[in-house]
């Protein structure tokens, strides 16, 4: 598939190309069944098998225990910021959360747009969300600390998780679920939307302890509260079967031909560690997160003007490497190197970016 470019867009983002041959081969004939995936019935066996394999490679990639459920939702991360405190904020009490950039501040939002309180901890916003705050009071009566583990836009990232002292953690992890191992024992809820580094849009991954659903106040609509997804085993209704079946063909991927998130992540510091080190030893680009805050998900960086860095998206594209621009909102470069995106990939923009400053630097 000689046409196909190297992918480093931020979301949607690129797949294991043996998950999209994997789709196109059995896409008109899912099975046996005569159909396609996206004909069968969601209530079908066949459909049933995909959706409960994808939530136990879940457990079994992360290692949870069964306090934990995995749950598919709609409405994407958005839906979250707005779904926890409405599910997981008791009426008078308070949550912490740390603002690291435009996600975390959305989150902040929708927390306080329910009249709810939302007690900001923490904040890099001084020096422009570039770096993680570091030794933060979390309150011990919040009802939970909500986190965004990887800032997508700014291209920082928690090394490790904070200590709340027991206070349940909520973690947006949309851009590194899946990326590296962590202990889930501290976290009430995790939530990614699925198009970062899971699969396709259109399905967020809910991952929520059994204590939080005692909070979930019975007044909520059906569709908004955690508990319907738990008691009906994330088909209430029509789940995105699209979606949830690639997702369970990405899990797949990453349990058997890669072999797990250790060795995930080891993928995924080589990557970063080779386009840093290009960064690093050059005058010409200049990474814009603190050194110990970098993302090894989005690698943010600039170039000496504008006019390069436009010179830089435009010409890169035209060597088949797609998505180098940065947020609209933040302007410079980002290249988004998710779990999908090969070393290979990762060592052809190395090469034009060393060729890019001999020529313009
Ligand atoms: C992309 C992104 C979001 C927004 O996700 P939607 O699924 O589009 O709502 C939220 N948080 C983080 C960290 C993201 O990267």
């Amino acid at each position: 598939m000689s046409s196909r470019v190297h992918n480093f867009n931020a979301g949607p983002a690129s797949h294991p190309l043996p998950v999209l041959e994997g789709i196109q081969a059995e896409f008109l004939d899912f099975k046996g069944s005569g159909m396609s995936v996206v004909e069968v019935s969601h209530r079908s066996k066949t459909f049933e098998e995909v959706i409960e394999d994808a939530a136990a490679r879940v457990r079994r990639l992360l290692q949870l225990d069964d306090t934990f459920h995995v749950l598919f939702l709609q409405g994407g991360a958005s839906l979250q910021f707005a779904m926890v405190p409405m599910n997981l904020l008791p009426e008078g009490r308070s949550a912490d959360y740390v603002n690291t950039g435009t996600w975390a501040t959305k989150a902040i939002k929708e927390c306080t747009i329910q009249g709810k309180m939302a007690n900001v901890v923490a904040s890099s916003e001084d020096k422009g969300f570039s770096y993680i705050p570091k030794e933060i009071s979390f309150s011990p009566e919040a009802a939970y600390a909500h986190i965004t583990s990887n800032n997508t836009i700014k291209g920082t990232q928690w090394t490790s998780f904070p200590d709340t002292g027991g206070v349940p953690l909520i973690c947006d992890m949309s851009s590194d679920i899946m990326s590296r191992a962590f202990d889930a024992a501290p976290f009430g809820l995790i939530y990614a939307g699925a198009q970062k580094n899971l699969g396709p849009a259109g399905v967020t991954l809910v991952i929520v302890r059994q204590d939080m659903l005692e909070r979930v106040p019975k007044d909520l609509p059906t569709m908004l509260k955690y508990s319907t997804y738990v008691a009906h085993s994330s088909m209430f209704n029509t789940p995105p079967c699209f979606a949830v079946y690639t997702i369970h063909l990405v899990l797949k991927w990453l349990e058997e031909t890669i072999g797990g998130l250790d060795k995930m992540e080891e993928i995924n510091r080589e990557k970063a560690d080779l386009l840093y080190r290009t960064i690093d030893t050059s005058e010409f680009y200049r990474g814009t997160a603190e050194t110990e805050s970098r993302s090894v998900m989005n690698v943010t960086f600039r170039l000496p003007t504008e006019d390069l860095e436009k010179q830089f998206v435009q010409e890169a594209a035209q060597h088949g490497l797609i998505g180098l621009k940065g947020h609209r909102s933040v302007g410079g470069c980002r290249a988004s190197i998710y779990n999908a995106t090969s070393l290979e990939a990762v060592k052809a923009l190395v090469g034009f970016m060393e060729e890019f400053a001999r020529k313009n630097g």
